[in-house]
């Protein structure tokens, strides 16, 4: 995959030179933890929509810098690769979407064989192209034959 070009040249110039790294030091930024380090993809975002409420960009609940952790605005990368902090791919989130979208992500991939024991790959892994769920076909294929059984034992098919 192609990696977005970084750092691109903005009004405040700080955060945008520093995008590639994790974490930065920005003593007396509003998001500095004791350390005075703040996390990139954080001063990314505080960079681009400045403080007070603002909506997740998900769903749309009211959320704010240093709120308690359900109220908390949370910087979420669009495209799931934390290392891509340009501000386009960094949006507000709330704690709930922000974790949904992080389990969404990776627990289908851990899941190398159906509930079945089929496995799930090669010409029996069938992945949803909607939302990229991975289906074991063989077990997809038995749900069918069961369906037809059914509906031809009921008389619905000749
Ligand atoms: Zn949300
Ligand atoms: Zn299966």
């Amino acid at each position: 995959m192609e990696k977005k070009k970084l750092g691109r040249p903005q009004g405040g110039g700080l955060v945008a030179k520093t995008t590639r790294y994790r974490k930065i030091k920005l003593p007396g930024h509003p998001l500095a933890q004791k350390d005075g380090q703040v996390y990139a993809h954080r001063a990314v975002l505080f960079d681009k929509i400045g403080p007070g409420v603002h909506s997740c960009h998900w769903c749309g609940l009211h959320i704010a810098w240093g709120a308690s952790k359900r109220n908390s605005i949370l910087a979420d990368h669009v495209d799931n690769d934390k290392w891509n902090n340009s501000p386009e791919n960094i949006v507000p989130a709330c704690y709930r979407c922000n974790l949904h979208r992080h389990e969404l992500k990776s627990a289908p991939v851990l899941k190398e064989t159906c509930i079945h024991g089929h496995e799930l790959n090669g010409s029996n892994l069938y992945v949803r192209p909607d939302n990229g769920s991975r289906q074991c076909r063989a077990c997809k294929q038995a749900a069918f034959n069961r369906l037809y059984k059914k509906r031809k034992n009921e008389g619905e098919i000749k």
